[in-house]
């Protein structure tokens, strides 16, 4: 019987339950075993009790549960080959397969990583003496699967990330309890919502919640923002709004590449100098409450989707494939090359398409209302 793995790692993201639900119960439905490894890839490199064998039943009711029931972690050990020869050792002696993995881009990177390395890490451990030839024999070639659990939707190559839609729905919800508040004290809020590297969240938030101004990390402001977000302001102020929201993400720059902080933010909606807007300003951070929470519906089919898919892919997966990750592209579940999308990631930034965000941004303007 073939052992399929499923491993959770780096940030946690609504959904992930999902997927090790839908790749246990699949792998067992299939004739396989199912195997879970806890908490990351610091359990790979652990082994012992954090490969366990999972059966139909105790992936029950994991559907509408937030953040990983398996743990996750980050893992130093990974980043050394040390730690991937231990943890392929474990691999071997639990006679795992297959390892299907649910992470970010960091993840990602070190599964491929694992794999291109493998037969020289089987080879060390023969020299070593840590396992004889025939232990390894069977494991000649390693079976990886990745899928992208990640609320910032920061992976090319794939319309959403599992927890994406979650996260965008917990701010959107956040936002709205704000509103009524800024509206009845007429004040301005400055939101900081997740985003280091990408600015889906915030962009998308702003559209869903028509906010007065948004920051993100990969579209530079083209003008001095400060400027412009004078005259959009002050422009919605006049025109009779009690409530100024403007969304700002983690890792917001301006045109030069510097950061955008919410206090330089806070600062000009503040500034009480002659021409300032003035305004009684707040800053609210969200944090973590937009990871937590359960799973909305559109992050549970994805992760139910992908994770049967994943291991269809595990089994029909030869020793010429290439690595693979399970993405959807326009509303279809496909398996697409996994290193390509790590890389072209670095290179482009994904958010929507920069005309279209500027028509629905130009909803905001209230210039043709009376
Ligand atoms: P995410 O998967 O959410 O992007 P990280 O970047 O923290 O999160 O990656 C999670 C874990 O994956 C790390 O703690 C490490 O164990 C492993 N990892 C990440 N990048 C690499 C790499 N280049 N080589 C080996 N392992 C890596």
């Amino acid at each position: 019987k073939k052992k399929i793995a499923v491993m959770t790692s780096g940030g946690d993201s609504p959904g992930m339950n999902g997927v090790v639900r839908a790749v246990v119960r699949t792998a067992i439905h299939k004739g396989c075993e199912a195997y879970a490894v806890y908490e990351g890839y610091e359990g790979l490199v652990r082994g012992g009790d954090f490969i366990k064998k999972m059966e139909w039943h105790h992936v029950r009711g994991w559907l509408s549960e937030g953040g990983t029931l398996i743990g996750t972690a980050r893992c130093m050990a990974f980043y050394e080959r040390s730690g991937r020869l231990t943890a392929a050792k474990n691999m071997v002696l639990h006679g795992i397969d297959a390892l299907i993995i649910c992470g970010g881009d960091g993840s990602l990177t070190g599964a491929d990583r694992f794999r291109s390395e493998w037969p020289s890490l089987l080879d060390e451990l023969v020299t070593n003496g840590d396992l004889s030839i025939d232990q390894v024999a069977p494991y000649k070639h390693l079976n990886i699967v990745g899928i992208v659990g990640s609320i910032d939707n920061d992976l090319s190559g794939t319309d959403a990330t599992v927890g994406c839609y979650s996260a965008l729905s917990r701010i959107c919800e956040m936002v709205d309890y704000i509103e009524a508040t800024a509206s009845s004290h007429s004040r301005a809020f400055v939101i900081e919502v997740m985003g280091r590297h990408c600015g889906w969240l915030a962009l998308l938030a702003g559209v869903a919640t028509g906010a007065d101004f948004v920051f993100i990390p990969e579209r530079p402001q083209e003008h001095d923002w400060r400027e412009d977000m004078r005259v959009v302001v002050n422009r919605h102020r006049k025109l009779g709004k009690r409530k100024t929201i403007v969304i700002v993400a983690e890792g917001a720059r301006d045109k030069d590449g510097n950061k955008i902080t919410p206090e330089e933010i806070k600062d000009l909606l503040a500034d009480k100098a002659e021409g300032g807007l003035g305004l009684d300003t707040r800053i609210t951070t969200l944090g973590h409450v937009q990871r937590g929470g359960t799973a909305v519906a559109h992050d549970r089919i994805l992760a139910t989707l992908q994770g049967v898919e994943a291991v269809h892919a595990v089994l029909e997966a030869t020793p010429n494939t290439e690595t693979c990750f399970i993405a959807m592209n326009e509303n279809k579940i496909v398996r697409k090359p996994l290193m390509k999308a790590v890389q072209e990631t670095k290179k482009v930034a994904k958010a929507v398409d920069a005309k279209d965000f500027d028509k629905a941004m130009s909803l905001r303007d209230t210039e043709f209302a009376d």
